[in-house]
């Protein structure tokens, strides 16, 4: 095909070499999408001089591009962080952790409720990678310096646990880690899974952690269509560890799925407290029920921690978990989880719908007595109409627990 409309080159090398600048002047809220493998340099000089640690240089697409770097800062300013990363999952972000500061040998403390995959995770590195995990009682607090040993590299801790909504003393275990790996060449890491908090209801880094990781295919997101993580931290060192770690693993996100997010990320401080007023609501409802035993919501009394979360968080979210009377058997509690009707059956949470699992805690624990012995149903309260959620909630008790409690 002849294709030489003008100039010295082929149409099809104009088209490749084509570098009128693209809309100067131009403005809008949106953030670009900058969508890139190979970055290219002015020169050689610049290809060369490039310095890993710093963030304001482009070197591939793979460790970032300016739709990617905008949305870490943006999850670094929520946080009260100076640094952050995106990994293409919560999980991903939670195994960049153990990556980054673990070598062989090494021993690391993780909550006994904590995200079960992140259990998955630590019995794979304890099994083949010789390191070791022990668990600990979540409600530990300061108590934790007991179980520190000269090889503890890294502490767990979730804030709070994800199913069973235990609070943990943050803030005393993040100090008693500290002094003990105080002096030492390496010390201990404090790393929090902060999904629960989005980052808005918990500022890590005034209770002393080091690593703050959030599931953003959660509250970020809000839709139930992107997955990604971040971890952030506050100092550089810890930084430059996540990052070198997160580019021997690889791991890199899409632009677009960046541009997802930051669409969101505009209205994650109203949804955040939407979802908490409905269930707040709904929770407390729920107490009133013969039905339930109690509630498990770190804004209520019934829930373990709840005096934690009393001093040291500003909101709720959306998550809640709430224990049935003794008396009523698993099959019935799962007839009226599959009863409701606006109330999704489902994993993940932080979208606008509403959804509700059932758990079998007893089975997850290895570190701790769970101390309730009814059946554990977790809700998401999404954004639908409270009073449409509350009737559902209503016809499914009423329908299929008729039976009345001891
Ligand atoms: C969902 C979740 C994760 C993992 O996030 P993914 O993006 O699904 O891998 C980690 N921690 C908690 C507490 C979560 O709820």
């Amino acid at each position: 095909m002849n294709s030489k409309p003008s100039g010295a080159h082929s149409l099809v090398t104009q088209l490749l070499h084509d570098d009128t600048p693209s809309a100067p002047g131009f403005d809008a809220f949106p953030v670009a999408v900058a969508r890139a493998s190979t970055v290219v340099f002015p020169d050689l000089a610049t290809m060369r001089d490039f310095r890993f640690e710093d963030d304001t240089q482009w070197r591939y697409g793979l460790h970032g591009t300016p739709t990617s770097r905008t949305l870490e800062r943006r999850l670094a300013m929520i946080e009260g962080g100076k640094h952050a990363l995106l990994q293409p999952s919560g999980l991903a972000s939670i195994s960049n952790v153990y990556f980054a500061f673990l070598r062989q040998g090494d021993d690391v403390l993780v909550p006994d409720n904590a995200y079960t995959p992140n259990r998955d995770h630590g019995d794979w590195l304890a099994r083949d990678f010789g390191v070791s995990v022990r668990y600990y009682d979540p409600m530990i607090g300061a108590g934790i310096a007991a179980l520190l040993q000269d090889n503890t590299r890294l502490v767990w801790v979730e804030a709070p646990g994800s199913v069973t909504m235990e609070v943990p003393d943050v803030p005393a275990i993040a100090a008693a880690a500290h002094a003990h790996g105080a002096g030492r060449e390496r010390g201990v890491i404090v790393a929090i899974d902060n999904t629960y908090a989005a980052g808005l209801s918990f500022k890590p880094f005034e209770h002393g952690c080091d690593v703050s990781v959030q599931a953003l295919t959660k509250y970020q997101s809000g839709a139930s269509d992107v997955l990604m993580g971040a971890t952030i931290s506050n100092d550089a060192a810890i930084h430059g560890a996540l990052k070198r770690a997160r580019m021997r693993l690889g791991l890199g996100v899409s632009a677009d799925d960046c541009s997802l997010l930051l669409r969101s990320l505009a209205t994650l401080e109203i949804r955040y407290a939407a979802h908490e007023r409905t269930a707040l609501s709904l929770a407390a409802w729920l107490k009133l029920r013969p039905e339930i035993d109690c509630v498990l919501h770190p804004g209520l009394p019934d829930c373990a921690g709840h005096e934690h979360w009393r001093r040291d968080f500003t909101g709720a979210g959306g998550l809640f978990s709430v224990i049935f009377e003794p008396s009523y058997s698993a099959e019935q509690v799962d007839a009226f989880v599959e009863g409701l009707s606006l109330f999704k059956i489902g994993f993940s949470w932080g979208g606008a719908h509403s959804l509700a699992v059932p758990y079998r805690i007893g089975a997850m624990r290895t570190a701790s007595e769970w101390p309730h012995s009814g059946q554990l149903v977790r809700f998401f309260i999404g954004l639908e109409s409270e009073d449409d959620l509350r009737a559902d909630l209503e016809q499914s008790l009423s329908t299929h627990l008729v039976q009345s409690p001891a």
